[in-house]
């Protein structure tokens, strides 16, 4: 019911939705002390003044006295409050010290009348984030009324030594400090100590399935013949940078383990992620093992095939070519030389997790856009080789701390140099009232015989009603955001159309989206490549990673619907070639919070702008449960980083020494790590 909308679904999910602040109503203030802010009083009621407006406008006015002095306390619209006051009532009030003039008045939050002999007990009261039909006050009465009950669900299963080594309370007195603390030194403490075990929890889940995928081995060992590196580089038509050579040099090392490689590489778009793919099949083919690529769409994929192909043949490594728009009979072909090994990679997308695509031998996967295959996809492909090597790529910058959590069972490569000759890109900011010069600009371009995307974040206004997510379905859900009020989206459709009888008549306007079939997008894509197509209109389809060297402007309709990261994605498909590149992110005329897209004019560092997205985000999202929806932690991984690393050296020094929890203090956490989610998840993922 209402809780739903605070994420509050479940038992758990109560206890852990924990104050967001407190107010310490302990002590009353003698009145004459009172200052401008908050406040608590507890005084004897002098006379009171009731005035009804006109509708539901209702003042209470009451003078108040105690030892010191006397306050006018005001309540505003509060009906029911009407003969409930009189003088000589004893009287606790909470609320705002304003000064009008010479006198001062306290704005009522919130007040108790007093028996005659009853004194005033002092609490901390808890707030919580709460909506306007869920007020903190229900929150604070759900809680306090099941407390002991929630909190005997959670088993406390630290090690007694960890507890004590940081001096951590018990975990029920923790939650118990959380919502119902008696001094406020104790709430960061107890907070401490619930994060801890939250980060813990998800730490240990990483360090138990690194152990056991060490222990469990299995991985063809392929070894690098004497020379290999500059065997591998005399084919190459340009020389590796410096960060691709360590990168593959690391890629190379873990291949020639038992124990399966399972290595994250992140790259920024057009840093040469490929070049580090070729490698490592290279390496697999002489080894005499099959490798798998796969890619989220059928551009990407074929990108890649057409890509890898000059990098490969030099070495004999055969492609061979999977996607789901393809004929039966040419799929078959495929098939066979794939299952029969005569193929030695396979590129694809998810048509190569078919049952039909068998391996002779697959020994090397790799994911290009991991973050776009769920769990189970992942694992399949692995599947299909036994304990293959697996490679993941991503061109999205995961920021330091959430490489940390999310990919905590990864090792993670960076490749932090672009290939050189790259011009650089730059980023404008302009609202959409000038959207006419930012069309000029893009004129003037094309005129320099150069090409420009204008991107929109709805299809059609049937999607834009409906259901107007495309801007985030594309890359990454935990971006999605609610439509926030304002204007109605720009439509790809509408858009396109606009151009092309009204702004460009005289220019080859095209349009690509989600909707239409692999084959219209290819032909669609296909006539741009070729320039054939002068401005293309699409959404977000357009993948990240494709690659028009002539094109030279990236218009982004709608910027204010985008993360940081979205667009610096969107902004890396120009700038690919020699000619001087921009990227124009347009906002609608009144959206708010648009400072945060000044940030792309001023960096082009991915894992800058994914720091700052994270941040504004105010990401929570831990382990592999980002990808079974966000869920949401109390810790947030960039404010209480510290906590996570201590956890982290801990649940790592644990499986050092007892890698299947089996001696007789860890049994607990074994327990911990089934309750958990993220922990599952963590444990699953492939
Ligand atoms: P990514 O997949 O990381 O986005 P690509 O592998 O597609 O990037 O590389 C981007 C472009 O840079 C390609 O055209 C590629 O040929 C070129 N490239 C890659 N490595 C180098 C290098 N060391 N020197 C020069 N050009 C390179
Ligand atoms: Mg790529």
């Amino acid at each position: 019911m209402k809780f739903a909308e605070l994420g509050v679904n479940t038992p758990e999910d109560l206890l852990a939705h924990i104050p967001r602040a407190y107010r310490d109503w302990r002590e009353p203030m003698p009145i004459a002390s009172l200052r401008e802010g908050e406040a608590i009083v507890v005084g004897r009621v002098l006379r009171v003044k009731e005035r009804k407006g006109r509708g539901r406008f209702q003042l209470v006015t009451a003078a108040l006295q105690d030892d010191t002095g006397v306050i006018e306390a005001k309540w505003f619209g509060q009906r029911y409050l009407a003969g409930k006051l009189s003088p000589g009532d004893k009287l606790f009030v909470a609320g705002r010290v304003i000064r009008t003039g010479l006198l001062r008045e306290i704005n009522v939050g919130a007040h108790k009348l007093l028996r005659e002999n009853e004194r005033y007990e002092g609490e901390i009261v808890p707030v919580y984030a709460a909506t306007k039909e869920l007020p903190t006050r229900m929150i604070r009465n759900a809680i306090a009324k099941n407390l002991d009950r929630l909190i005997a669900q959670h088993t406390d299963a630290l090690p007694p030594a960890l507890v004590r080594r940081f001096n951590f309370p018990p975990l029920a007195k923790a939650w118990r400090d959380v919502h119902a603390p008696h001094d406020l030194e104790q709430i960061a403490r107890a907070r401490e100590r619930i994060i801890f075990d939250e980060f813990f929890t998800v730490a240990l889940a990483a360090a138990v399935k690194r152990a056991r995928r060490e222990a469990a081995g299995g991985a063809r060992p392929l070894m690098r013949p004497n020379g290999f590196w500059d065997a591998f580089t005399a084919e190459l038509p340009f020389a590796p940078t410096g960060a691709q050579q360590r990168v593959i040099d690391r890629i190379w090392t873990d291949m020639e383990r038992t124990a399966p490689m399972n290595r994250l590489l992140q790259g920024d778009v057009g840093s040469g992620k490929t070049l580090v793919a070729a490698a490592a099949i290279v390496l697999a083919h002489k080894g005499g093992v099959q490798s798998a690529l796969m890619a989220p769409t059928e551009i990407l994929a074929a990108q890649h095939a057409a890509k890898l192909a000059p990098l490969l043949i030099p070495f004999g490594v055969t492609v061979e070519a999977v996607f789901g728009s393809q004929g039966a009979r040419q799929r078959r072909n495929a098939e066979d030389r794939i299952r029969s090994g005569e193929a030695a990679l396979a590129v694809g997308t998810h048509a190569l997790l078919t049952e039909s695509v068998t391996f002779a031998d697959l020994g090397l996967v790799v994911i290009d856009e991991q973050h776009r295959f769920g769990v189970n996809q992942r694992m399949q492909l692995r599947g299909k080789g036994g304990a293959a090597h697996t490679l993941s790529m991503t061109a999205t910058p995961i920021p330091r701390t959430l490489a940390q959590t999310k990919y905590a069972d990864m090792d993670v490569s960076i490749i932090d140099e672009l290939p050189p000759g790259r011009t650089p890109i730059q980023t404008f900011v302009i609202r959409a009232s000038r959207k006419h010069e930012v069309y000029e600009f893009v004129r003037k371009n094309v005129e320099l015989g150069r090409q420009a995307y204008v991107v929109a974040s709805a299809i059609d206004a049937a999607e834009r009603d409906d259901n107007d997510d495309d801007a985030a379905d594309d890359h990454n859900g935990s971006q999605k955001k609610k439509r926030p009020p304002g204007p109605p989206l720009i439509t790809a459709t509408e858009e396109a159309d606009r151009l092309k009888n009204t702004v460009f008549p005289d220019l080859r306007v095209d349009l690509i989206h989600g909707r239409m079939t692999p084959r219209e997008k290819d032909a669609v894509m296909d006539r741009f490549k070729r320039g054939e197509t002068d401005v293309l209109v699409s959404t977000t389809v357009v993948e990240v990673g494709v690659d028009v060297p002539n094109a030279s402007v990236m218009v982004v309709l709608d910027a204010h619907r985008y993360g940081l990261a979205q667009l610096h994605q969107l902004r890396g498909r120009v700038g690919r070639g020699v000619a001087e590149s921009f990227c124009i992110l347009v906002p609608p005329e009144d959206a708010g919070e648009i400072e945060r897209l000044h940030v792309l004019e001023q960096t082009a560092d991915g894992f800058e702008i994914a720091e700052a997205d994270l941040r504004l985000r105010k990401a929570g999202e831990l382990g592999g449960t980002a990808q079974a929806g966000d869920a949401e932690t109390i810790g947030n991984i960039v404010d209480d980083f510290a906590v996570y690393m201590r956890a982290k050296e801990a649940a790592d020094d644990i499986v050092a020494r007892d890698p299947d929890l089996s001696a007789p203090e860890h049994r607990p956490l074994l327990a911990l790590l089934n309750e958990s989610a993220s922990a599952r998840a963590m444990l699953v993922t492939a």
